[in-house]
Order: C-alpha cells, then sequence, then structure tokens
C-alpha cells in the first residue's frame, strides 16, 4: 500500500528529552526516567537516560509522561461551530481562517495526525505540510460515496439543499448509484488527491431522506472501489456501517476499517477477526447527550436504546479481539476534546494502555504509516505529546487539552505551555 506520509516543517539539530516516564504507543509497559533523543525531526535514541552530553540541547521533563503524537482516524475538521445561517453569511476566508483555528486546536489537543473522513480539502493538508499553518498531517477522504437519496446526498425532497449543506469550499457529494458511477468518483476523487476512500454501506443519521437501515453502497460495488485505489498504488477503505448488514457488506468487499458498527452480529464480529478489519467506534459521537429541554421524550428514548445497543455491539467486538482505532468523529464532537475517546475506548474493555495503543500506533497502521509514525522509537518521526497527568492511572485527564502540557511535530515544538522545550538548555 502506498499511503503517503503526509509532512509538516521539521526541526534541525539535536535535541535530547529526559527523566519523564515515556508510554511508547507499542503497548509495552511504561519505562521510567527514560531518554528521547530526537535529530532533524527524527527519533534517533530511545532508553534510559544516559550521562548527559556536553553541548546537546537537554529538556529535563521529570514527573511527566511522554506519548507519541495521537492519530484521530475520524475527523471533520471543516464543521465548525456556528449555526448554518451564520456560515451562510460569511466571507468564505472566515471560514477557511475558523477551520485554521480548529487545525490548531486539534494539533494543541495531543493529536498530530488526523483523518478526515468527508468535508476537508487538500488545501489543507498542503498548508500544514508547508507549515502556513499549525494543525495535524491530514490523511483525507474528501468526500463520501453513497447512492442518490443516502447518507451522503445532501438534497431535500424538494430538490433544495439543507443551510448546513451550503458551505464555502466544500466538496462536491459523493453520490453514485451505478458502477459507472462509482468508477468515475473514485477516480475523481484519487485525482483531487484522496489518502482514503470512504463509503457508506447503510444510511445515515442526520442526511435528510435516509435511514439507518437503508442499504448504500453494496458489497460488490465495496468491491470495486478496492480494485480501483488498488490500480493506483492502493489506499485505505473505510466505511460507514450503522447497520449489521452494512457492516457485512463492507468486510467482505475488502474495506479495511469499519466506523461506528453499532449493531454487529456475534457472526460478523468473527469474520472482522478473521479479516484483520479494524473498528473505529466513534464513541464519543454515539453517547453524546442531546439536551433534555429541547429534545423530545421520544427522540431520548430512541437516543438511550441506541447508546445501549452500541456499547454492547462495541464490547462484545472488543472481547472478541476485532482490532480498535481511535476516532472522534470531531465536528459532531467538539473540537479539541479529541482525547476524551481514551476513557470511552476503556468503558468498552480496553485497559488503559491498549486505549493509547488505539490512539496511536493502531490509527497509523490503518493509515499505512506505521513505519513512520505511532510510536515512539528510533526511525520515526518525533510527534511526541507531553502529559502533566499519569495517562494510565487517569486516562480520561487527557480530554482536558490543558493536560498535554507540550506538542512536538517533526521534533518542532508546535505547543509548549509551561516552556519547557522552549528553553531547553
Ligand atoms: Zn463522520
Amino acid at each position: 500500500m502506498a499511503a503517503r506520509l503526509p509532512t509538516t516543517p521539521h526541526a534541525d539539530g539535536v535535541l535530547r528529552l529526559v527523566g519523564a516516564t515515556l508510554v511508547d504507543g507499542t503497548g509495552a509497559p511504561p519505562r521510567a526516567d527514560a531518554e528521547v533523543e530526537l535529530r532533524d525531526g527524527d527519533v534517533t535514541y530511545v532508553g534510559p537516560r544516559r550521562a548527559p552530553a556536553a553541548d546537546v540541547p537537554t529538556v529535563d521533563l521529570s514527573g511527566r509522561w511522554l506519548l507519541p503524537g495521537f492519530v484521530d482516524a475520524h475527523v471533520h475538521l471543516s464543521m465548525v461551530p456556528t449555526t448554518p445561517e451564520e456560515q451562510r453569511a460569511r466571507f468564505p476566508e472566515e471560514h477557511v481562517l475558523e477551520v485554521a483555528e480548529v487545525l490548531r486546536s486539534t494539533l494543541h489537543a495531543g493529536v498530530t495526525t488526523a483523518r478526515d473522513l468527508d468535508g476537508l480539502t487538500p488545501g489543507y493538508r498542503d498548508a500544514v505540510a508547508r507549515g502556513t499553518v499549525v494543525g495535524p498531517r491530514l490523511h483525507l477522504a474528501i468526500a463520501m460515496l453513497s447512492p442518490t437519496g443516502g447518507h451522503a446526498d445532501p438534497v431535500r425532497p424538494n430538490g433544495s439543499l439543507p443551510a448546513w449543506a451550503v458551505r464555502p469550499g466544500m466538496p462536491a457529494p459523493g453520490v453514485v448509484d451505478t458502477d459507472e458511477d462509482v468508477v468515475r468518483t473514485v477516480r475523481s476523487l484519487l485525482r483531487t488527491g484522496a489518502d482514503a476512500i470512504k463509503v457508506s454501506t447503510s444510511g445515515g443519521v442526520g442526511s435528510p431522506t435516509d435511514d439507518p437501515d437503508d442499504v448504500g453502497i453494496t458489497e460488490d460495488q465495496v468491491r470495486l472501489v478496492v480494485h480501483l485505489v488498488g490500480e493506483r498504488g492502493g489506499r485505505p477503505v473505510t466505511a460507514h456501517a450503522l447497520t449489521d448488514a452494512a457492516v457485512r457488506a463492507a468486510v467482505l468487499g475488502g474495506a479495511a476499517s469499519i466506523e461506528h458498527g453499532y449493531d454487529l452480529h456475534d457472526e460478523t464480529i468473527a469474520l472482522m477477526v478473521e479479516r484483520g478489519t479494524v473498528l473505529v467506534p466513534t464513541l464519543s459521537t454515539l453517547l453524546r447527550e442531546l439536551d433534555p429541554s429541547t429534545a423530545s421524550a421520544e427522540r431520548l428514548a430512541q437516543r438511550a436504546a441506541l447508546h445501549a445497543r452500541g456499547l454492547d455491539s462495541v464490547r462484545r467486538a472488543v472481547a472478541a479481539g476485532v482490532p480498535v482505532a481511535l476516532g472522534t468523529d470531531a465536528g459532531v464532537h467538539p473540537h479539541g476534546r479529541n482525547l476524551a475517546e481514551l476513557a470511552r475506548l476503556v468503558q468498552v474493555g480496553l485497559s488503559p494502555l491498549d486505549a493509547i495503543t488505539a490512539g496511536t500506533l493502531q490509527g497509523a497502521r490503518l493509515l499505512g504509516l506505521e513505519a513512520r509514525l505511532g510510536s515512539v522509537e528510533p526511525g520515526k518521526a518525533g510527534d511526541l505529546v507531553v502529559s502533566g497527568v499519569d495517562p494510565l492511572a487517569d486516562v480520561g485527564a487527557l480530554a482536558d487539552a490543558a493536560s498535554v502540557r507540550a506538542v512536538l511535530q517533526a521534533g518542532r515544538v508546535v505547543k509548549d505551555l509551561d516552556g519547557l522545550v522552549t528553553t531547553a538548555s
């Protein structure tokens, strides 16, 4: 698979980080009083603290925890927290600058790599790569594929577009019916620079004319998508799938991962284990609470039933050994609180250490970037998070971006609340 590493500017020279407790992202137990050496932005040494070297800038991180930069495998960074009416009244550049702020807050939450699964266009990825703005390294689906009237189709019954679908710079929706439509849409997404292809094999929540139980992209069309990306060096194919039938269609068609998966039957779980299909349960979005003062009693009851069914489904998948990667659906979930998902993953049966691996090395694997990202090991990029709280004792504390005291990306300091790294001596 020819996954492109999304780049960012890197630091020059040598830097040593010493004294922190290292949680390296591989699932290995924490290492107290560790040393990590970075050279020109890459990790060159990981191990016990060595004798100090003269002339090598060294940062003392005693009393802190050092982790890999996190990977959020499911975000929508172009969904900004304003009403559709406000958005429509804005100039395009106001939207672009607000997305830039979302990129910054996501990075400052500890997410150094993010996969945007609908909405974000390649200009943002390229601006991060050039260093024009700070933000996570970006992998993009650009748009998702569904049939007419499916999850990707914003058109209302009378043919009009809802206000949320009229945004400056939004990519065209991936509405496909025939195989010919699928071929043309996948090839044009690849031409535009998609790093992943997202299909909706079920209906969704919040799209105007469909229902979660509706059939979306079929198993044969998933297979066709996998074939098409295979002709162009390969890209991960991921499926939005809310029902068991939708998950089966995606898994059998060859998708690398399932987004949501709230109604899994045990046979489908066994199939995912057999094929190594990754589950991205986006629990932060599943479990978000509706406002009881505005939601109807019926809506609240539906919500409670969905929570219970979804949690049961994901718990059984985790217990059976389905690989899990962290994804939040940020945009629906508030931006900048991505690591709230870690405590949610613990809620469905992962240990805090495994939740961290789901948010680091597993995410990098899913994106095809594990050779360079996802753990603190020699040969990898120096994407690091410095935590002020013990993430194994209180994994929920990382939800608060203030617990993330510093963030490095390719060795470059992009957040440093305590001035620790910036004043290295
Ligand atoms: Zn989503």
